[in-house]
């Protein structure tokens, strides 16, 4: 079973500078000894379980400060376990934030003060196969490595590879709406799902889809609780969709002399109906630094039944006819080092900041899209890199996925502030969405009312519908608490 690995750890001994928490009420600890739920009330685990990746926290935990103490760290195994906790802690008025691997980079999984931290990788089970229709059900805390474990040797895969694979957990990518780094080809998680198993704040259990690929009884009720953040319920259990591991793969690599031209022809690809499992695009900088070579680098891997693959990579080739033809082994190179996230937490202990922003756009606006975010980001004093790649193209848009880095000259955490005020202020000015995969948590809280516009209303409805008592997760996704 995979446990979930953190960035940065505190040091021994906690400082001084514990940001806030609260011990949890007896009656609730009460109640889960009394049924026997494990939880835990140490100050350890407390600490460990009030952080995830969100970039600001592995700054804090290297100096040793704890964003937020949980009450509680409460790990059920079964889902009789979270109908319990739920019920407990809405009698209670006790917020409840679910986690998986913490693997979020937006501080979703990051609790209130006092707060029930509910740890959902101990219900890591897979449930059932069904290989004639293609479907896998699995416990919402399985880890990446754990579900496709179970698969592979029965040549079969879901297809959602997230670079964070490692780290994060089935409810993880469900409840961030995720995206695989082979979406192209297989979908986001949106699109692999088919049913699941939610526990509403009140403690009921409610079953949504699993009736086959797709029903037309009302709008899609999987869809309400994919992308929730842990808002509007705690997901136990999810069906899948699973695919037989491609046999064949064709790869190719291309330079193109600017980011536009590149994405002009990713466009073309996808229009002309290739979608080749990868499909990557960076500007001059991320190319040096990742293939040492110059321009805009194009990476291309496409894998399937062999037929199929050759017609998407002849597509691929005729539509990067104009473009300098690069050695494939550089797709090779990007599979090797793909997984690796081992520079990030060292660079924010030597004081720099460094993070990254996804975000979606139409095909039209995203070369201004991506000129206006890069200018903004270079305009704060002390921003020393401001780059991007191309990493997930549709139809009509795709996802833009900017770096940036710098050495703050006053507070970092006003810094790094700014440097999302300014590069949403023009995703969202230029027409383009908050996040493409990510989600939201709270570091993008105080954007979502201008991000959703009028619909965030119906949001905030369905909010007060399944959690009255607002305990689901409060001051994620722009809901039930001031955004930090
Ligand atoms: C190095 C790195 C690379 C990454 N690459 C990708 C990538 O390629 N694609 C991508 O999509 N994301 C990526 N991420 C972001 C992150 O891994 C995903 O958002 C992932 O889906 C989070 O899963 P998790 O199990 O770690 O969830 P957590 O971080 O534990 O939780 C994230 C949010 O989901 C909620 N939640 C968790 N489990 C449940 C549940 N069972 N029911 C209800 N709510 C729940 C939490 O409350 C929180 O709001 C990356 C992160 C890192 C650190």
């Amino acid at each position: 079973m995979t446990t979930p690995t953190m960035p940065s750890e505190y040091p021994e001994e906690l400082s001084g500078n514990v940001l806030g928490g609260g011990d949890a009420p007896n009656s609730l600890l009460e109640a889960l000894h009394a049924q026997h739920v494990p939880f835990s009330i140490g100050e350890t685990e407390r600490a460990d379980h009030g952080r995830d990746w969100w970039p600001l926290s592995i700054g804090w935990v290297a100096k040793g400060e704890v964003p937020s103490f949980p009450g509680v760290v409460v790990y059920p195994r079964t889902v009789e376990d979270v109908q319990l906790v739920l019920r407990t802690a809405n009698e209670l008025r006790i917020p409840v934030t679910p986690q998986g691997g913490r693997s979020g980079v937006v501080g979703g999984a990051v609790p209130m003060p006092g707060a029930i931290a509910l740890d959902l990788t101990h219900m890591n089970a897979v449930l059932a196969l069904d290989e004639i229709s293609g479907t896998v059900t699995a416990q919402a805390g399985i880890f990446g490595p754990d579900l496709e474990g179970f698969l592979s040797p029965r040549g079969l895969t879901t297809g959602h590879v997230p670079q964070s694979f490692d780290l994060s957990t089935l409810g993880g990518w469900l409840a961030c709406r995720g995206a695989g780094q082979r979406s192209n080809r297989y979908g986001k998680i949106e699109d692999i799902v088919r049913g699941l198993s939610v526990v509403l704040a009140n403690g009921d259990l409610v079953v949504t889809g699993n009736r086959g690929p797709r029903q037309a009884v009302g709008p899609d009720l999987n869809q309400l609780f994919v992308g929730s953040e842990g808002t509007l319920g705690v997901i136990v259990e999810a069906t899948l969709v699973v695919r037989h591991i491609p046999k064949h793969h064709e790869q190719a690599a291309y330079q193109f002399s600017s980011f536009a031209d590149g994405l002009e022809a990713c466009r073309r690809i996808i229009q002309r109906g290739a979608h080749p499992s990868v499909l990557r695009l960076y500007d001059e900088t991320e190319t040096k630094r990742n293939f040492d070579v110059d321009e805009c680098a194009l990476i291309v891997l496409e894998e399937g039944d062999a037929g199929l693959v050759r017609a998407s990579m002849s597509v691929v080739t005729e539509e990067c006819s104009g473009a300098t033809v690069l050695d494939p082994l550089l797709v090779d190179r990007w599979l090797a080092h793909r997984n690796d996230v081992s520079a990030l937490a060292p660079l924010w202990a030597r004081g720099i900041v460094v993070d990254t922003i996804e975000i979606a756009g139409p095909w039209a606006n995203l070369a201004t899209i991506h000129q206006r975010v890069v200018d903004a980001l270079l305009a704060i004093p002390g921003i020393a890199v401001a780059s991007v790649h191309q990493s997930h193209a549709y139809d009509d848009g795709a996802c833009l996925y900017f770096t940036f880095a710098g050495y703050p000259e006053g507070d970092t955490t006003d810094f790094y502030r700014r440097a999302w005020d300014v590069a949403s202020e023009a995703v969202l000015k230029a027409g383009g969405a908050l996040s493409h995969h990510h989600g939201v948590g709270r570091n993008r809280a105080r954007f979502v009312s201008e991000a959703l516009g009028d619909a965030y209303g119906v949001l905030v409805a369905m909010k007060d519908v399944l959690d009255p008592n607002h305990i689901l997760n409060p001051g994620v996704l722009g809901l039930s608490a001031p955004p930090w």
